[in-house]
């Protein structure tokens, strides 16, 4: 069955100076590489990208303050690195080798290019300059109001950012914590640059990072006042920055500025009836070690499959309530994740006591290799139940013996059934649901001691084992995630 989909975006351009460099660099981890991979898209999303017109070569990523250093940082917490050569990936016992690394950066320009590239081949309708106004649930249908115009559909998706106009008008609950600072992010020009020191900084009163010629990160403990509440000014930078960094730097021009704080709320429920949220829309936080743009293009990859397969008519019972019960705990933990930061950064001593403590962790080998693990996603474990180690994470990208892996044979977006044991009663198990999975059999390069597994569309391990395989746990699994087995005859 065809699903047909509508994007309605109120933005009437996709591009804007922010989602490009300097500003618009986004951190991905390896939940969203790999998410990109098994859908075919890495190449694209990795496709170098033509010169943008920048006569002063400003936003280059090589100007970035942590690509300015000899040693290969790893990713940071509140500021304090972590380095590459410090984690032992020896510990990932179920990370094989794959085109889809731990980490990367891109342009959020690009990364939206790509990704509204790929929703039109596959038949969405994007329109763009509709703005969501208000929405109406009504049976089996959602309407909604937007740009003069009423729109229908089965299901609606909110994931329409911090400040969801979806999420208000569904009525969800948001909470959380409120913001102790305003961040800002400024490009500027200064007429005595040497007097800002290189890199990032605690203060008396905060935190700034500045990488050349004028790219400026600032903290400052105001209660997050200032956010929203006023225009950006020269002059209003040029006081904060005075502030935060002691220095007595001019400057002489702004070019772009956007503030940001640490309020980290979250909505209690990520369904309300027909409606659902994900991304920015179901949980905000500050920007702080990058985790939101991954948050939500994991909450996409877990609800996609999930709600198609709803629609379609052959979902497990239950099968949606799954997204919420998987991926709220996952962006409790990314707030809390951001919370800690926010707690040693305060500008007081118990701050910097906290912080001398975490700098000396972190330079551990088991300090940086568990930090890496957080910040990079290696150690997310989405709660499936199932005692096997591996349910719930990330599949290892197996390569198979006809020399091809894991991730590729997951572009379709069906699920997959991998039996080591050819030849096994897998296989006549995996004919009920032949429509909802494939089944590979063979042996792997490197089988990590597994006998076989299932593999859900997200790529996420639904079921696992190290032995002959218990054929009744692995109907059950299958039952549970991809509903019931249709009778051989009609699959066939
Ligand atoms: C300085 C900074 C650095 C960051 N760095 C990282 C990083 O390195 N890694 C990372 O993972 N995350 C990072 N983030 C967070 C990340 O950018 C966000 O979490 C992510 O962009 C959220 O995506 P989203 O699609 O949910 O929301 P948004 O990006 O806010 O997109 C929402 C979309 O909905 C549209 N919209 C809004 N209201 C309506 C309406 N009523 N009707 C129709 N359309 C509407 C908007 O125009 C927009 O296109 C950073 C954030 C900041 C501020």
């Amino acid at each position: 069955m065809d699903l047909s989909v509508l994007v309605l975006e109120q933005a009437e351009d996709p591009i804007s100076p922010l989602k490009r460099l300097p500003f618009g660099m986004r951190g991905l981890s390896a939940p969203t590489i790999e998410a990109f991979y098994r859908r075919g898209m890495l190449d694209d999303i990795t496709a170098p990208q033509p010169a943008k017109d920048d006569p002063g070569n400003r936003s280059a990523p090589a100007s970035a303050h942590w690509m300015q250093q000899a040693r290969r940082p790893a990713g940071h917490f509140a500021g304090i690195q972590f380095y590459q050569d410090n984690v032992d990936t020896a510990k990932w016992q179920y990370r094989l080798p794959s085109p889809a690394g731990t980490s990367m950066v891109i342009e959020m320009e690009h990364l939206e290019a790509v990704l509204a590239a790929r929703a039109t081949a596959m038949g969405v309708e994007i329109r763009r300059g509709f703005s969501v106004e208000e929405l109406e649930q009504s049976g089996e249908i959602v309407s909604v109001r937007a740009g003069g115009e009423t729109f229908e559909g089965r299901w609606l998706v909110g994931c329409d950012g911090g400040r969801s106009t979806v999420r208000k008008a569904a009525g969800f609950e948001f909470v959380g914590t409120d913001p102790e600072f305003t961040g800002y992010s400024v490009e500027v020009e200064m007429a005595d640059p040497d007097k800002l020191q290189l890199g990032r900084h605690y203060t008396r009163t905060g935190m700034y990072t500045y990488s050349r010629p004028g790219t400026i990160a600032m903290v400052e403990f105001d209660g997050g006042a200032f956010h929203r509440t006023q225009p950006i000014t020269l002059e209003h930078v040029q006081a904060v920055l005075h502030r935060i960094s002691d220095a007595n730097v001019t400057i002489t021009a702004l070019q772009l500025a956007t503030t940001w704080t640490d309020r980290a709320h979250q909505a209690t429920e990520y369904r309300n009836g027909r409606v659902l949220l994900a991304g920015d829309a179901a949980h905000v936080h500050s920007p702080l070690g990058g985790q939101g743009l991954n948050l939500g293009l994991g909450d996409a990859m877990n609800l996609g499959w999930k709600l198609a397969a709803t629609i379609r008519g052959d979902a497990a019972d239950g099968l949606l309530d799954t997204y919420a019960s998987e991926r709220h705990p996952v962006g409790a933990q990314v707030l809390d994740w951001s919370r800690a930061q926010v707690a040693l950064m305060r500008p007081n001593r118990s701050s910097r006591a906290l912080e001398a403590i975490i700098r000396d962790l972190i330079e551990t080998r088991d300090g940086a290799t568990y930090f890496a693990e957080r910040v990079s996603g290696v150690s997310l474990r989405q709660d499936l139940g199932g005692s096997h180690p591996l349910v719930g994470r990330s599949a290892p990208d197996f390569e198979l013996a006809d020399g091809t892996k894991l991730g590729e044979r997951l572009r379709r977006g069906q699920g997959l059934l991998l039996d080591f044991g050819p030849g096994s009663p897998l296989q006549a198990l995996a004919n009920g649901w032949s429509e909802r999975m494939t089944y590979v059999a063979g042996t792997a390069k490197d089988r990590l001691g597994l006998s076989a597994l299932l593999v859900r569309p997200d790529g996420v391990v639904a079921w696992a084992s190290d032995t002959a395989p218990d054929l009744e746990d692995a109907a059950q699994a299958a039952s549970r995630w991809f509903g019931e087995a249709k009778p051989v005859a009609e699959s066939a």
